[in-house]
């Protein structure tokens, strides 16, 4: 991944989870099984064969291939285990099939020990789960480390010369749309070469699921979460900064097993969060634009889904409010991806998601 909005060629990706491995807390929203539909510790022997058969079935032409243990907090696991799980990718290491190692931790698990451990197993890449600046609300969901644990854990891993992941939550408790907007501009400040967003949601077995039953705790809607998540979208796109992940990847645990009490789970939440902004450029676009009733819309090919949304949502919604009778679209390799020009006539006018304007 680069800076500057622009990701690199996306490596292939072989997950391992090491849910609550090493992690002594108990986040008011975790449930890591019910996540990653995994509870089993990962052996060194488990690992090998899952990386011997995701090689297997990878298809395609040969691109960067990278082993990512995902969940808990990977160096807070004693270091002899860490030692052992990082000895079983060496092999590939060596043979030239694995090219990095990316791990995900919390903030103040990161020493300068740790990082030298890491670099000597080919870690390239550290996603701190930071999910706040606020220290209230870092309290309140008992996360157990302050907003400086952050700060310094960023500074080390930039200085060791390491790719840094930071995660954030949005309507975490306590948490509102101004401290989670200063929560935005803190990481933004941090320099990381990309983020992840989660919306929070109340699952089964928690402490928040308790909360929430006992009035203490109200959830995010999908449309607040949508709202909140845009802000931070266009924030973080215009620092030059990849949001790499909008909303939790969904899963059949996550679909099927009620594990989802309450809270703005969606299954392509990312998509609803970049349709949304496509539906705000295209209305100040029609907004400004003549009194035509058939216009044309160029996006890049990528943008497609965005600009129809959901079932066609998007479009619907403009025609109906704007009094078109039809939107046509048109796909243009060269138009960059979160751009959109709007032809009406003989007139052009565009917007992208560097010129939208938002508050
Ligand atoms: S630190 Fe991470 S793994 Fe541990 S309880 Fe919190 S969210 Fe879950």
């Amino acid at each position: 991944m680069t800076k500057g909005g622009k990701p690199s060629q996306r490596p292939f990706i072989i997950p391992i989870f090491v849910p609550h491995m090493g992690c002594p807390h108990q986040c008011v929203f975790c449930n890591q099984t019910s996540i990653t539909g995994s509870n089993a510790n990962m052996s060194p022997g488990s690992i090998t064969e899952r990386i011997h058969d995701q090689l297997s079935a990878q298809r395609g032409k040969p691109i960067r291939r990278e082993v990512a243990f995902y969940g808990g907090s990977f160096t807070g696991i004693e270091k002899k285990v860490q030692m052992q799980l990082l000895s079983a990718v060496q092999p590939f290491i060596r043979k030239g099939f694995i090219h990095t190692v990316r791990v995900s931790t919390r903030p103040d698990y990161i020493d300068p020990q740790t990082l030298e451990l890491l670099k000597g197993y080919g870690v390239k890449t550290v996603e701190l789960g930071v999910q706040s600046m606020v220290e209230e609300v870092l309290r309140c969901s008992k996360r157990g480390h302050t907003a400086d644990d952050v700060l310094k854990a960023a500074e080390l891993l930039h200085d060791g010369g390491f790719e840094v992941g930071i995660q954030i939550m949005v309507g975490l408790p306590w948490d509102d749309a101004h401290r989670y907007a200063h929560t935005v501009d803190r990481v933004i400040g941090l320099d990381p070469h990309f983020v992840r967003i989660y919306p929070t949601l109340v699952l089964k077995g928690t402490l928040l699921e308790k909360w929430y039953r006992s009035g203490g705790y109200t959830p995010l809607s999908v449309k607040e979460a949508v709202d909140l998540c845009k802000g931070a979208f266009l924030k973080f796109y215009r620092a030059g900064i990849p949001v790499i992940r909008l909303g939790l990847q969904s899963s059949p645990e996550l679909e099927t097993q009620d594990c989802v009490v309450a809270g703005p789970y969606h299954p392509a939440f990312g998509h609803l969060v970049e349709s949304s902004l496509f539906y705000d450029m295209a209305s100040f676009l029609i907004g400004r634009s003549g009194q035509y009733r058939i216009l044309r819309a160029r996006i890049s090919p990528s943008d497609l889904s965005n600009i129809r949304g959901q079932r066609n949502r998007n479009l619907d919604q403009l025609k109906r409010r704007f009094g078109l009778r039809d939107i046509q679209i048109e796909v243009d390799e060269k138009q960059p991806k979160g751009s959109l020009i709007l032809i009406n006539g003989t007139k052009l006018d565009g917007m992208s998601y560097r010129t939208l304007p938002f508050s």
